[in-house]
């Protein structure tokens, strides 16, 4: 069963390079308690968010797709003092939890969860004339992650990167004949990097405790 390898290989890396962290493991306890359910990002991957962060220097964070704030966490984690992250969700059953896991965290002060549907959150925050963000972490409905790059490309400036979780799909990325909205919505994200002299990007296939799946890595360029 490979799965139950790549599980037993995500455990070592983890009992080695993160450790135990007793508010990680309460948020996760606090979203299984309200029934949440469990796909927020793996430990590992949650560590490769905060040295991404960190090796971006990010200031101003952007996540779409908050959850119970695992994530959230991650990246928070990794900012400045002065630094923010704002995160965005539909389900307020859900940012309910998140914020009380940020809160326990210490990490409220610099994080703004904002509950609705994305599109209309990014379209305020354009509204608004927000700074723009350093980091941006897609994380949500598959299907609209074209419409969110391209939304939040106009909240980037040059340097500004991306990363776009759960685009591989257990290989359903390659299947041109697909017609899941999900997998259409990754196929399109590639077609729409691929288009846009702006953006310059690779996708990574990862196995692990999630599965086989992968992330892409965007650059905003120009
Ligand atoms: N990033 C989180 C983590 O790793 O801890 C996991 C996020 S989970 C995969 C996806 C989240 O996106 C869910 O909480 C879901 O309610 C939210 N979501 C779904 N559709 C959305 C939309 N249209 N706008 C904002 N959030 C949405």
């Amino acid at each position: 069963n490979p799965m139950q390898l790549w599980t037993a290989v995500d455990d070592y890396v983890a009992a080695r390079l993160i450790g135990e962290d007793e508010v990680l493991d309460a948020a996760v306890e606090a979203a299984d308690r309200a029934g949440l359910p469990q796909i927020a990002v793996a430990a590992n991957q949650g560590k490769l968010l905060n040295l991404l962060a960190r090796m971006q220097g990010a200031r101003r964070i952007l996540e779409i797709g908050t959850l119970a704030g695992y994530s959230a966490i991650w990246l928070a984690r990794a900012l400045p003092a002065d630094g923010t992250l704002t995160t965005l969700e539909l389900d307020p059953a859900h940012a309910e939890v998140a914020v009380a896991n940020l809160e326990r965290a210490g990490l409220g002060d610099r994080v703004e969860v904002r509950i609705g549907a994305a599109r209309d959150t990014l379209r305020q925050l354009t509204e608004e004339g927000v700074e723009p963000y350093d980091l941006v972490f897609v994380d949500a409905d598959k299907a609209n992650i074209p419409h969110y790059v391209e939304a939040s490309l106009a909240l980037t400036r040059p340097g500004s990167v991306f990363v776009v979780d759960n685009v591989v799909r257990d290989g359903e990325l390659a299947d041109e004949q697909s017609t899941d909205a999900a997998v259409r919505g990754v196929q399109q994200l590639h077609e729409l990097i691929a288009g846009d002299k702006r953006l310059d990007a690779t996708t990574v296939q990862t196995v692990g405790s999630r599965g086989y799946d992968g992330f892409t890595l965007i650059r905003v360029e120009g």
